[in-house]
């Protein structure tokens, strides 16, 4: 059998679609190039906002229209993901093309659902963390590694944990041995992935004593990680990232918002002043470190007064980067029945603001390199014809032109423009 696998959503759900081609091709599924012409077709979805839900929604009606090339067959169409997991089985009457709905924790039930007959939901939490699991990577030579799953922070506007279960963290030993193994193997940037790794626990290993170990499993190999949440970054992390050549000068660490009566409102656990700190300490270990955020514009109660203090903090940081949001309705968490609901308008006004500062500021902070040598690693082809791909240790994007170094190089280039967060790199030397 074939499948094709349609991801959207984080670098979560990203890898979750490499663990899914794992259990398939165990089983002996073989992947396809397209839906058309495969015997499965699997969207793994993404709940976190009313708009990304909608467009899975849309392609599930959309795929469950295509008959499959020369048959009258149409593939088995499966729902996996957040958005799986939120509605359940209730998907079932509403797309009559839709067989399958299977949750973030069930996926190892996939070949024998799909095998059977039954239009049916799994959608059950067990706390899966998918051990034993060899993942299918296609996106050589950078890797994801889960860390750890689910989430217990509650923020309130926030579905995930609802959608991805309870927090767990995989077992040290086994964490390193994949890196280990996977740098033996040539890849040459890993991130640690989890909601909040800076709540990673097993046993007496937190999140710096398992990084440091993870670093020193790695060798030459780049290592990231993702979700920092600001409220328990300690001291002892920043130490170890700055102790360590190969962990990249780059953390992307959500604010959400500058003011403290909306981050008390969202259940952050932080105030703002606490969070410069936090972004001071890490200056000052490792200046130049490449910062990025998440905020959302018009959370409920956001006064003129509370949004300015956003666009403070957007000031005063400046990050690199920044993934900036309006606030979206999510039924089932505490934000969704607040008062001083912001109107849809004005929040999308307030999210232009934000997208004008930083698209000047990450543009004249990207400036900065022009002329400057920087050290990238080549990751595949760009976009363009006779374009490459490549990142820089604070994983700016760098297109170099006319260069055929085979993926996974390390190379020195000048940064010859920029254009937001895409650099033009010509190489100046290669090892
Ligand atoms: N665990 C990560 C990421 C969670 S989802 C973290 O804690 O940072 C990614 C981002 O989506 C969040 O950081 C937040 O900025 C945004 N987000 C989550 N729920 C949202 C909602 N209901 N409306 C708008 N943005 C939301
Ligand atoms: Fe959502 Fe907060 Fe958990 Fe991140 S830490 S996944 S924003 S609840």
């Amino acid at each position: 059998m074939r499948y094709y696998i349609d991801t959207y959503g984080c670098q979560m759900n990203v890898h979750d679609s490499e663990i899914i081609a794992g259990i398939l091709e165990a089983d002996g599924f073989l992947p396809a190039e397209a839906p058309e012409g495969s015997d499965v077709v699997l969207l793994v979805s993404c709940a976190v906002r009313e708009h990304a839900e909608t467009r899975v929604l849309g392609r599930t009606a959309q795929l469950g229209g295509i008959s499959r090339k020369g048959s009258r067959h149409r593939p088995v169409l499966v729902l996996c993901g957040c958005v799986a997991q939120e509605h359940g089985g209730g998907l079932l009457d509403r797309f009559p093309d839709l067989d399958l709905v299977v949750g973030p924790d069930c996926y190892l039930q996939l070949p024998g659902l799909i095998r059977g007959s039954a239009r049916t939901s799994m959608v059950e939490f067990r706390r899966e963390d998918y051990e034993g699991v060899m993942p299918v990577r296609r996106d050589f030579p950078r890797a994801f590694v889960t860390i750890m799953r689910g989430c217990d922070n509650f923020c309130t506007y926030c579905i995930v944990p609802y959608v991805r279960g309870r927090e767990r963290s995989r077992r040290a030993d086994s964490v390193v041995s994949e890196v280990r193994d996977l740098s033996e193997r040539g890849y040459r940037e890993i991130t640690l992935l989890g909601q909040n790794v800076n709540s990673y626990k097993d046993g007496e290993t937190s999140f710096p004593v398992l990084l440091e170990r993870v670093s020193e499993a790695a060798g030459d190999t780049w290592i990231r990680f993702v979700t920092s949440h600001p409220k328990d970054l300690v001291d002892d992390t920043v130490s170890v990232m700055a102790a360590h050549g190969n962990i990249c000068r780059q953390l992307h660490l959500p604010l959400q918002s500058g003011s403290d009566a909306v981050l008390g409102r969202m259940r952050r656990g932080y105030t703002a002043a606490q969070y410069l700190e936090k972004i001071e300490a890490l200056r000052e270990a490792m200046p130049g470190i490449v910062l990025s955020t998440d905020m959302i514009a018009g959370f409920p109660g956001e006064t003129e007064e509370d949004f300015s203090m956003t666009v403070d903090m957007m000031e005063r940081i400046r990050y690199d980067y920044a993934f900036l949001f309006r606030y979206s309705e999510r039924s089932g968490t505490a934000a969704c029945g607040m008062d001083g609901s912001v109107p849809g308008e004005e929040r999308l006004r307030r999210l232009g603001v934000l997208q004008d500062i930083q698209r000047r500021i990450t543009l004249e902070r990207s400036r900065d390199l022009i002329g400057r040598t920087v050290r990238v690693l080549v990751t595949g082809p760009a976009r363009r014809e006779g374009q490459q791909a490549a990142r820089t240790g604070g994983n700016r994007m760098v297109v170099l032109q006319d260069t055929e170094f085979p993926p996974g190089s390390v190379v020195e280039v000048r940064i010859a423009r920029a254009d937001g967060w895409t650099h033009f790199g010509e190489p100046v030397e290669d090892r």
